[in-house]
């Protein structure tokens, strides 16, 4: 078994909508063992900040799935959602992002090649993401800092 965290976000049409589905889509895999949820927050664009607001949230995944083979599950459901893609940090009906991973052992896995980069390279540095993982484990830590402390030192 692998646990994932998945950051979830939707800035197009019907963003509730396009985030619940791809939780169901996804649950319902046998590979999938078991998933739980963040609330979903309201947020502010980050990077390309002339677009709607987001949607975010992350989940808990705990799966048979290799990094690799969660990325085109993934990557699949985004197509479901007929993600346009015309600008970086743009709008988009349904972004799902690895941002870490824990191996069979509980290790933290490091991966960087061409199709995915874990932990997320941005993951530390966005509320977000942050805030909504905090709500799933309030005792995750990275690279010997809390998250409580992170969120404390982004917000201000
Ligand atoms: P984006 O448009 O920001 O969602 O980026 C999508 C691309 O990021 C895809 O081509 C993925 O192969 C790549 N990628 C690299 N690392 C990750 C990751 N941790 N999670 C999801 N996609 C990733």
């Amino acid at each position: 078994m692998y646990t994932y965290y998945i950051s979830v976000g939707s800035n197009i049409g019907n963003r509730r909508q396009y985030i619940e589905s791809a939780y169901q889509a996804l649950s319902i895999y046998p590979e999938v063992y078991r998933i739980t949820a963040s609330s979903i927050l309201e947020t502010e664009p980050w990077g390309y900040t002339d677009q709607d607001v987001f949607l975010n949230a992350v989940w808990h995944v705990t799966c048979e799935w290799k990094p690799h083979e969660l990325l085109d599950i993934l990557q699949e459901l985004e197509r479901e959602a007929q993600r346009k893609r015309d600008i970086h940090w743009g709008p988009r009906t349904l972004d799902l992002d690895i941002v870490y991973a824990l191996d069979k052992t509980g290790a933290c896995m490091n991966i960087n090649d061409a199709r995915l980069v874990i932990p997320h390279p941005y993951f530390w540095d966005r509320l977000f993401v942050l805030e909504p993982l905090m709500e799933l484990d309030k005792n995750f830590t990275y690279n010997g800092e809390s998250i409580r402390s992170r969120i404390h030192s982004l917000q201000t």
